[in-house]
């Protein structure tokens, strides 16, 4: 078996992706508002999340859809992180935005419509900030890599990967969840790698089975969409976990992890 290659940590406040523990990232698609958003901080921290994730500027396929609360939501996302104590990952659409969203977020997000967004990718290597690439839905891995290339060319050494599944001729998913890419990261990069089951298949009834092939795969942690009422959600409600359902996949993640001799990450 050919041995994996080692991976070098990156660290996002008391969080650290890539290390010996798994790490458990969830949170809405959205911030929606500041009592959403704290309630969400607060459940998911209670079961076991480490850190927060939440749209700010969305990047939606539709003109017509929730584009996310903007600026006012920067200011939540920093006061929720403050008072709960997680760090929070959101995702960065244009270059000018890097410098207002320092400020609120303690990692930024490239979606898979901007993994070829050069010139974003090489402004968020001066960022000074850990950056969260995710990968094209089109991609290769050759192209994803060469993707974090420029970004770690500019100096900025804190780059983690995030499989969010591929388009393919299937259609009964969102996309396809390509694990076998996490495997073969794990062998051949030194970068961290996170799944997110969430888009890459689009049905809640999916997330917890792909959570816990992703940990089995390799992957350094997950990319969970978690909502207090995913019905009620205004971006991505038929992939939105509850808190219940949140719940069950962190008991079983817990159970497998066990097995496989790796510790789940928890804040102190
Ligand atoms: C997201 O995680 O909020 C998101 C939009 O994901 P992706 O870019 O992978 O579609
Ligand atoms: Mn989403």
């Amino acid at each position: 078996m050919t041995q994996p290659s080692p991976t070098r940590p990156v660290t996002v406040g008391p969080v650290t992706l890539g290390g010996p523990a798994f790490t458990v990232i969830a949170g809405p698609c959205a911030i929606e508002s500041a009592e959403q958003f704290s309630l969400i901080a607060e459940k998911t921290r209670s079961l076991g999340a480490v850190m927060l994730r939440g749209g700010i500027f969305k990047l939606r396929t539709s003109p017509d859809s929730f584009q996310g609360l903007g600026n006012n939501g920067l200011a939540v996302a920093r006061e929720i992180r403050d008072r709960v104590g997680m760090p929070v990952v959101s995702e960065v659409v244009d270059p000018r935005q890097i410098e207002v969203m320092c400020e609120a977020v303690d990692m930024f997000q490239v979606g898979t419509r901007n993994m070829y967004n050069y010139a974003l990718l090489k402004e968020l290597g001066l960022a000074g900030k850990p950056v969260l690439l995710k990968r094209g839905f089109s991609a290769r891995l050759e192209e994803w890599m060469l993707a974090a290339e420029y970004i770690l060319r500019g100096g900025n050494q804190d780059v983690v990967l995030c499989e969010r599944g591929i388009r393919t001729f299937e259609v009964a998913t969102r996309n396809t969840l390509d694990l076998s890419a996490v495997a073969l990261i794990k062998q051949t990069f030194e970068l961290p790698v996170l799944v997110d089951p969430s888009h890459a298949t689009g049905l809640r009834s999916l997330i917890e089975p792909m959570s816990l092939a992703a940990a089995a795969a390799g992957a350094d942690g997950l990319l969970l969409e978690v909502h207090n009422d995913p019905a009620a959600a205004l971006s991505d409600s038929e992939q939105s976990l509850d808190f219940e359902d949140f719940s069950g996949l962190m008991d079983r993640l817990k159970k497998l992890l066990g097995g496989l001799n790796r510790p789940l990450h928890i804040l102190p």
